[in-house]
């Protein structure tokens, strides 16, 4: 086994205690490795539990994002867990390392943003724990949510044949990144804010994640954070399938792709290895796909993508204009970087 956290690679290291750790509770349904772990309450019960943290200077720099956007993304990138199982949200615990240069006032905003974000999707602050920390800001959130046990949607029921579908446009949340690490001083175009937006501010896609699966339309979901690829590869792997995915068809925006062109980036790599989007990706049987696009852009107004195919071989294929791309970077891993 490799014996440093570069060679493991972040889901080496994940995999070292979900080997070791054996759940013996005869409620677990799924424990370590989907996004959320799932619990029998009753017969027409099952809790959802996640928890993500936002850690200053690898998440965020505290001059770009200001505390009230902090304190809605902190908890919207857990609700955006739930969405991907197709649960509703109820519960957040709040765990807080802060530094002692905070501010009083630093601390009201992103309260405000949080609760603001807790009301929006009926969510209670129930808890939490409060420490200090000596050189950066921890945020950690833990989301309990619910769903029924027929409605429940995993990584692993992806089938080979499935389409492959994105509920939004991805690469933004890169392309905005770029934008606030490369500030150059000159004003922004005005329509390059929604990429810096759609970084600093995602939306969790819960209403779509809750049609999805109480209409039993799916077979496997995910939520875009490390990356169309990445996290394509998580649904293989705990599908025991491969996916053949058409580049062409990955849904880029206009701005997202000018940007890439005037500052010599690939805004396909934004689309297939860029993180937090926080988009559903997910899988459904060729006679779904029809009724999944009508029935996500008439009852939510969302548009939904096609990108690609389940297929049997274990693999993931990148076609783009007629040819296989070759793929060595998936996208993000926390100890291996981009
Ligand atoms: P997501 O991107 O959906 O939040 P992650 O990639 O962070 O998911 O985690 C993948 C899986 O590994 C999840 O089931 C998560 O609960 C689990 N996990 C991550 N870190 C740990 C850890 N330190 N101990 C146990 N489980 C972990
Ligand atoms: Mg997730």
């Amino acid at each position: 086994m490799p014996d440093d956290l570069q060679q493991l690679g972040e889901f080496g290291v994940i995999e070292l205690f979900r080997q070791a750790a054996r759940p013996s509770g005869s409620r677990v349904v799924a424990g370590i490795g989907d996004d959320c772990a799932v619990m029998r309450v009753s017969e027409a019960e099952y809790l959802l539990v996640t928890t993500d943290m936002l850690v200053e200077r690898v998440h965020f720099l505290r001059e770009d994002i200001s505390p009230r956007q902090l304190g809605r993304k902190s908890l919207m990138v857990n609700l955006s867990d739930i969405a991907a199982m197709g649960g509703r949200p109820t519960a957040a615990f709040l765990g807080m390392g802060l530094t002692a240069d905070l501010r009083g006032e630093y601390l009201t905003e992103f309260r405000d943003g949080l609760l603001e974000c807790a009301s929006d999707y009926k969510v209670d602050l129930l808890g939490g724990d409060t420490v200090a920390a000596q050189a950066d800001l921890v945020f950690c959130l833990t989301v309990l949510g619910v769903t029924k046990p027929d409605q429940l949607v995993t990584r692993a029921g992806a089938r080979p044949g499935d389409r492959i579908m994105l509920a939004g446009i991805v690469g933004d949340s890169a392309a905005g990144l770029h934008l606030l690490l490369n500030k150059s001083g000159q004003q922004l175009e005005h329509d390059y804010e929604k990429l810096i937006q759609a970084h600093l501010e995602p939306q969790a896609q819960v209403g779509l994640g809750h049609l999805l699966a109480s209409k039993k339309l799916v077979s496997a979901m995910i939520d875009v954070s490390d990356g169309v690829l990445q996290d394509l590869a998580h649904i293989c792997r705990a599908s025991a399938v491969g996916a053949d995915i058409l580049a062409d068809k990955l849904p880029l925006s206009e701005q997202a792709c000018r940007l890439a062109k005037s500052v010599g980036h690939d805004a396909l790599e934004w689309g297939l290895s860029g993180g937090e989007d926080f988009i559903l990706m997910f899988c459904c049987s060729e006679d779904k796909e029809d009724q999944i696009r009508n029935c996500c852009l008439t009852e939510l107004g969302t548009q939904v993508f096609t990108i690609g195919t389940i297929t049997k071989d274990k693999k993931i294929r990148v076609n783009s204009k007629g040819v296989w791309l070759d793929r060595s970077v998936m996208g993000y891993d926390h100890f291996r970087g981009a």
